[in-house]
């Protein structure tokens, strides 16, 4: 403590106890990258290069101080001088560089590789705004640009550039370098790729930019809005721009290391997450034919170097582009793309199989599938459904190149940051052993009995609980009951994850609470979702869930029982409050639809019970827990992938069919919610449920009710067994550490070192 004063002392010029937190935070910063950069190892052998659009951080302060050890003697310092480490969180604004899960397993990536010292680094872009900041006026979602670059952040502008060609103009890249510290680990990088010229003035009201000032809006946002032909081509110049300047940056670290290229696989191992950094696939092989390499060489070289994780089998998701498109942007590239569809055409007679179809559609995937080594799935679910069905075709060419990583989540993050209660707990119980491995949370499993430990873990709970009430009422000003049950659904908002059934089960509450049949305890059901900004029944949907909020909040009789909270711009910030506050974690997607999820894992990390449909990682989340730690409801994804086949599904059976189906849907359009709310909206909304309902809510609703109230009145009636069962969920969760998928990504796909 007395050498961390000093060093802060100096750090700041002052004393500390008359620096604002902006100081203090600007001495933190210097400090911990410095303490960083000693960490910073240089590669040997193969090195990771994992590409991506996303890396979903979140803020790194604390993060960095506990991975680097002096978490612990810098609040011990701050407090000694009357400054609270929760006060100076708040300084530091979030980096939001991803839209959700898949961003955020890159984050969980980059920490579980630097904690297990594998040499390492990710490649992205640096947006200048990261994903929209979400505010809820009158009741509907409205964005606004989240700036985060304030001059104090964690990027270094770094003096390296590349050129990179974009519809036919040259353009420079400028490489940023974000240090990511492994817990007792090493040092790895972060590299981002941004413009000098793009220019944040160019935004209008909203989130509103001219699209085809391509200097000036580059890397303004993640994702710009892609309704229109100018965003989606605004992503194909984004794209680009990061796998061109990605590519250049690998060659010349791997020539500098001693690679003469004809070994690039000898010295680098590329992860390709998700389609978005699919080109550079084509951009690696015209590097190396520009250096002298024969293509059939450069094809050999570069699909035994890269490798390809899927993380969706929603066709609207997997990327295809009109060749037209590329044929502008990158007209270097297509010549490439053309050979490879003629290579693929040459291995097999299927045409399903093409990248350029007979429309002239490019299709991402397939290039990925193709020339590349290894296919993986992000949960054993979703890498069957990909080689029986998705992508059956392909499984049949190449068997040996599928495989399953089931995804992780850094646990550093998950519990010792986010949950330090819980933390100082379970190391009285069992040790410090867990923090590096996780499968040491097993020896949990011998206090399930204990009532001392329970009792102990159920007042953790509750002060989590009683820290959520206080952050809501200070930033929302909304009240909850703490020691109502806490059920929360936070994620994405998509019709696949299915909030909309959430919403029918509380209206129909509403209606059992108005009819006198009471629950056996209160429930506050909490949401947290962004809807992308031109996704109309998602935004529907949030509305929905506002205005009933509204219309229960009103009626005395109903909202002793049941609330509604809804928080606004939910970002990793949020999920480090809600998550340790939750009792009943809401993963209700349509089986087959949700490829992993990685929410499921934060919550059951962090004790909650899971309410889940036998979709993603949730089926391996039952497997270790048992059927009496879960609540499972709903149809299979054998089913559901049967029900889509025969193409039968029809919605308004069911509503007909169903009297409490039908009272539910039709109350988004009584007079009580449209007192307060859109009639646009809702009714919009309602026509959606009974004339399509493409995600099958309606045959899952009555189960749905049935285990979400059976939960409830477990929950009421027996609260020791509930912590006991918490308990178990904790104990059996080791196994969603991002250090075992990156152990087995190493082990399986990547051989560093
Ligand atoms: C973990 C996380 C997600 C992913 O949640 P899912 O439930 O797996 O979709 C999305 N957003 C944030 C901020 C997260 O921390």
């Amino acid at each position: 403590m007395k050498s961390m004063d000093k060093t802060l002392t100096e750090l700041c010029g002052n004393d500390i106890r008359y620096c604002s937190y902006e100081e203090v935070y600007m001495a933190l910063l210097s400090l911990v990258q410095k303490e960083s950069e000693k960490r910073a190892v240089p590669a040997t052998g193969r090195k990771l290069y994992y590409i991506s659009a996303e890396f979903l951080i979140g803020k790194l302060l604390s993060n960095n101080l506990i991975n680097l050890g002096l978490y612990d003697d810098v609040k011990a310092c701050l407090e000694f001088h009357g400054k609270s480490m929760a006060q100076l969180e708040e300084t530091e604004p979030e980096p939001s560089l991803g839209n959700g899960g898949l961003g955020r397993l890159a984050a969980c990536f980059l920490d579980s590789i630097a904690t297990l010292n594998l040499p390492g680094d990710g490649i992205g872009l640096r947006y200048h705004c990261g994903l929209f900041h979400q505010n809820f006026t009158d009741r509907l979602q409205d964005e606004t640009p989240d700036f985060w670059l304030g001059g104090h952040d964690w990027a270094r502008k770094t003096d390296i550039t590349y050129p990179v060609s974009l519809a036919g103009r040259d353009y420079t890249a400028r490489l940023y370098k974000i240090a990511v510290t492994g817990y007792e680990g090493r040092t790895n990088y972060l590299n981002l790729f941004d413009l000098d010229t793009v220019d944040q003035s160019i935004i209008g009201k909203g989130i509103q930019f001219d699209k085809q000032e391509i200097d000036k809006n580059l890397t303004l946002f993640l994702y710009p809005d892609d309704s229109d032909d100018d965003g989606r081509l605004l992503r194909i110049y984004q794209q680009y721009l990061m796998v061109s300047a990605g590519a250049q940056l690998i060659l010349d670290e791997c020539t500098r290391r001693g690679s003469d290229l004809h070994d690039l696989y000898d010295y680098a191992a590329i992860q390709i997450n998700d389609t978005h950094p699919s080109m550079v696939i084509p951009e690696l092989i015209r590097l190396l034919c520009e250096k002298g390499i024969d293509f059939e060489e450069a094809v050999e070289i570069v699909t035994r170097t890269c490798a390809y994780t899927n993380h969706t089998i929603l066709a609207e998701a997997l990327e295809k582009w009109p060749r037209h498109y590329l044929d502008k942007v990158v007209p270097q590239l297509t010549p490439i793309i053309e050979k490879l569809d003629a290579v693929a055409a040459s291995r097999t007679n299927d045409s399903s199989t093409a990248i350029i179809d007979s429309n002239n559609i490019v299709h991402m995937a397939h290039m990925d599938i193709h020339f590349t080594h290894s296919t993986n799935g992000v949960a054993a679910l979703h890498t069957e459904i990909l080689k029986d069905s998705e992508l059956n075709h392909f499984y049949k060419l190449y068997p040996e190149k599928f495989n399953n990583k089931t995804n992780g989540i850094t646990f550093r993050r998950w519990l010792l940051k986010c949950n330090p209660e819980l933390t100082q707990l379970i190391e009285n119980l069992i040790g410090t052993g867990f923090r590096k491995d996780a499968s040491q949370l097993e020896k949990l499993a011998d206090f399930t009995e204990d009532r001392k430990v329970l009792k102990q873990l159920a007042s953790i709970k509750y002060d989590n609980k009683l820290a959520l009430a206080e952050w809501l009422k200070n930033t929302q000003g909304i009240y909850v009951n703490p020691s109502a049950m806490f059920a929360i659904q936070s994620k994405r908002l998509h019709e696949y994850k299915r909030q909309q059934l959430n919403l029918l089960y509380l209206i129909h509450q509403y209606f059992e609470i108005k009819a006198g049949r009471l629950p056996q305890t209160p429930l506050t059901a909490i949401f947290g979702a962004k809807a992308a900004p031109a996704y109309t029944i998602a935004k529907d949907i949030i509305h929905a869930l506002l205005v009933l909020s509204t219309v229960i909040s009103l009626d005395p009789e109903v909202s002793e029982w049941l609330q509604i909270v809804f928080i606004e711009n939910y970002n990793v910030t949020a999920a480090e409050k809600m998550i340790p506050a939750c009792d009943l974690s809401e993963q209700i997607s349509l089986a087959s639809k949700e490829a992993s999820g990685t929410g499921n894992m934060k919550f059951m990390l962090n004790g909650a019970l899971t309410l889940g449909t036998m979709d993603g990682a949730n089926v391996e989340i039952a497997d270790a827990v048992g059927d009496d730690n879960i609540y499972i409801f709903g149809q299979s994804s054998k089913q559901v992938i049967h029900r889509y086949a025969q193409g039968d599904y029809c919605a308004c059976d069911w509503y007909e069919g169903d009297p409490n189906i039908r009272r539910a849907v039709d109350f988004l359009t009584s007079e009580e919610m449209l007192f307060h709310g859109s009639q646009e909206h809702l009714t919009r909304l309602k026509n959606e449920l009974i004339r399509k309902d493409w995600f099958q809510t309606l045959p899952d609703f009555n189960a749905y009710v049935v285990r979400k109230n059976q939960a409830l009145a477990d929950y009421a009636e027996n609260p020791i067994d509930w912590t006991r069962r918490s308990l178990i969920n904790i104990s059996k969760a080791g196994f969603f550490s991002s250090d075992r998928t990156i152990q087995e990504y190493n082990r399986d796909i990547w051989h560093l070192g």
